[in-house]
């Protein structure tokens, strides 16, 4: 090609002395432009001691995938020069302005494959790149762990701790998040107490102090609770509403499912009817909201709830819990909700029914935590931090089953990470100093 050509792509390459594009080769049928670059020095500074003007020792041949020119596949080839140095007397290949050591991507391409997995699952990423999954997970692996060696955590004051698994009956993998700036902090393996030990020495590491925490949402788990206790000893806990009701449900189930199964016919009796599907329509209808009822489930509730049974009074517990909880984010006062939630707890402790007893207690020992949990739209805040972008980060991890690039890729998405690299196909240049070529 002329020589016009190849000065076009040095430009364009962002290629600078001693680096220049020497030939360019493109197959129109393998769909490919293949460009070999030259380094015409004759002397380089070592790279280890940065020694001025040594000489170099040999060249090593190295090939780099680049962003697609068109719908041509571009690929970089050089031969990189190895430097004899005199002073440290060590042989080092310098290192090529287009690349980051080791990697047979150049940095753009990197940006790029980085800026894809953002948006899509890794492995249909690697697809519209045409590289292996595996390849884009090691580059995410490194650098999320460079962006995050940067990453400040000074001013977080309010964190949400919870526990995520990435399939079922897999192991467990701690989430902190900053329940201000919504964006993950840290993710571990485990559930453990040492789990929030853990963060609190990668807060120090990022600039922050245990001290400055003031608030932990967090589930009723007591090893959380100790964690906090030991690493964040200052820091006020509260229940998160959502664990709560949780537990609600689960009191409410245990009650149904004990009545099912020994008093079975007292439940068709009050149904009225033998009807089997009845009976199921009737479990949905008290996990649900009323609003949310089909005909079925409005039907069965109808019958339960003009019956004596004891799943009606568990459902009528359930309901009067949520209803304390949705009066609390409406007065966001502490007192008033304090004095609605002892109500239900005394109701609850005398209901005669097993689970909820238990669950009043376990409320009233943890009354103020409970409380704090409804106010100031805390358990809203962590639910949103919590969850919709780590089921995506699950999504984007289907098919590889690594807990550690699974914690990468939600670093990746959830994190709001400063220093990764930027999209090269976004405009990022001002619009001064655009070179243009004009080919007449
Ligand atoms: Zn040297």
């Amino acid at each position: 090609m002329s020589v016009a050509i190849e000065s076009l792509f040095t430009k364009a390459l962002g290629l600078q002395a001693p680096w220049s594009v020497k030939e360019v080769e493109l197959d129109t049928t393998r769909r490919r432009i293949d460009f070999t670059l030259t380094c015409d020095a004759k002397q380089l500074p070592c790279p280890l001691c940065q020694t001025p003007d040594q000489g170099i020792h040999d060249r090593l041949k190295r090939e780099w995938r680049h962003l697609d020119f068109f719908q041509f596949e571009a690929w970089l080839h050089a031969e990189v020069p190895r430097i004899g140095c005199s002073a440290c007397a060590k042989t080092t290949q310098v290192e090529v302005p287009w690349a980051r050591e080791g990697s047979g991507f150049t940095a753009l391409f990197e940006a790029l494959a980085l800026s894809l997995c953002q948006e899509l699952p890794v492995r249909q990423a690697a697809a519209l790149l045409r590289c292996q999954d595996k390849q884009l997970w090691r580059r995410i692996k490194h650098y999320v762990g460079e962006a995050r060696k940067l990453d400040d955590m000074s001013d977080v004051k309010l964190i949400g701790i919870d526990d995520t698994s990435l399939h079922k009956g897999q192991s467990y993998i701690t989430v902190v998040h900053d329940l201000n700036a919504k964006r993950l902090l840290f993710a571990c393996e485990g559930r453990d107490h040492q789990t929030v030990i853990d963060f609190a020495a990668d807060l120090k590491a990022h600039g922050g102090e245990p001290k400055q925490i003031e608030h932990v949402c967090q589930d009723m788990s007591a090893a959380y609770a100790k964690g906090v206790g030991m690493a964040f000893p200052q820091a006020q806990i509260s229940y998160d509403r959502f664990h709560v009701i949780a537990m609600a449900h689960e009191a409410m189930d245990e009650v149904r499912r004990e009545e099912t199964s020994t008093q079975p016919k007292a439940i068709k009796e009050a149904l009225g009817d033998n009807d089997r599907k009845l009976l199921k329509s009737l479990t949905w209808g008290m996990r649900k909201n009323p609003d949310d009822w089909s005909v079925k489930q409005t039907h069965a509730m109808h019958w339960l709830q003009h019956s004596t049974l004891k799943s009606a009074r568990a459902w009528r517990l359930k309901v009067a819990l949520r209803a304390v909880y949705a009066n609390a984010v409406q007065s966001n006062d502490a007192q008033q909700a304090t004095k609605e939630l002892s109500a239900w707890i005394s109701w609850a402790r005398r209901c005669r029914l097993e689970p909820f007893k238990k669950l009043a207690k376990t409320l009233n020992q943890k009354l103020d935590a409970v409380v704090r949990g409804m106010l100031d739209n805390r358990s809203n805040a962590y639910v949103e931090a919590m969850n919709g972008l780590l089921q995506q980060a699950k999504r984007a991890a289907r098919g590889f089953r690594n807990v550690t690039y699974f914690i990468s890729i939600a670093y990746l998405r959830m994190s709001k990470l400063k220093h990764l690299p930027a999209n090269p196909l976004l405009p990022a240049l001002p619009k001064t100093n655009v070179f243009i070529h004009r080919c007449l």
